[in-house]
């Protein structure tokens, strides 16, 4: 079954509709390309299944609750455990290393300094990035930085990682490195990927693509 679904989003900002009607769902482990021009409706799409957006209409349903009924405090809370995000570029916080960048979603979920410095790592490792696990951001590649990125989206073992546009910044090398490093960890650990993106070289690393255009989904599959 769906791990996260949505039925009947609908979302206008003012006059503009952004979503009409959108169904979709993921399974656990499965990556699935959000694909469509600029302006389609993709990341309000990302933002109303991740809980950051509250749709106008329609329900969103991840792992057996509603997110579209919880509290806000409830949402931002499963947020934070449950879910990692990688966007395009500029969420590294600038004042700390790469390895306290890493270790930030464990510390704002409790973890001891030292357990959580340990666990981004090993993160850090996995990604190939150790080597500037003390510099900042500032000082790393676009391509360095994107797999520090990955590394604190993963490192909560969320359950559901987010991207939205995640190699964006990258030229074609570094990109292939990052979403190869991204979906062979994500299906090692069953996350499931929702990835926001409008190349088809992206959405070749995925299970599935979905196509937006016009606040509408259209399912390859011919699912929806
Ligand atoms: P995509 O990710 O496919 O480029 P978006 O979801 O960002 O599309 O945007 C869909 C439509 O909704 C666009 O017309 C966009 O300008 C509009 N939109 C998105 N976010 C906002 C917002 N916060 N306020 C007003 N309009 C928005
Ligand atoms: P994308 O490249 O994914 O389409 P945008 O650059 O359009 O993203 O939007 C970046 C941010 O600005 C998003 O949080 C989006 O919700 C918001 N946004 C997009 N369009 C508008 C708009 N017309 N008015 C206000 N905010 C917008």
């Amino acid at each position: 079954g769906a791990l996260l679904s949505a039925e009947g989003l609908d979302k206008t900002y003012g006059r503009t509709p952004a979503l009409a009607g959108v169904r979709f769902s993921i399974r656990a482990g499965e990556v699935v390309a959000v694909m469509g021009p600029s302006g389609s409706g993709k990341s309000t799409l990302l933002h109303c299944l991740a809980g950051i957006v509250r749709p106008d209409a329609g329900t969103v349903r991840y792992d057996g609750r509603e997110l579209t009924a919880l509290s806000d405090s409830a949402r931002s809370a499963l947020r934070r455990q449950d879910f990692g995000f990688v966007f395009q570029f500029g969420q590294l916080v600038p004042e700390l290393s790469c390895l306290e960048n890493v270790a930030l979603p464990l510390r704002l979920n409790g973890e001891r300094r030292k357990a959580a410095e340990a666990k981004a790592r090993g993160w850090l490792e996995r990604l190939e990035v150790e080597d500037v696990a003390g510099h900042r951001p500032g000082e790393v590649s676009g391509g360095q930085g994107q797999r520090v990125a990955v590394a604190r989206a993963l490192v909560t073992a969320p359950r559901v990682v987010f991207a939205d546009e995640p190699t964006g910044a990258l030229d074609s090398l570094n990109g292939e490195r990052v979403m190869t490093l991204l979906t062979d960890a994500a299906r090692e650990t069953s996350a499931a990927v929702v990835l926001v993106t409008h190349e088809a070289r992206v959405a070749a690393y995925s299970d599935r693509e979905v196509v937006v255009r016009d606040g509408r989904i259209r399912d390859l599959a011919g699912v929806a």
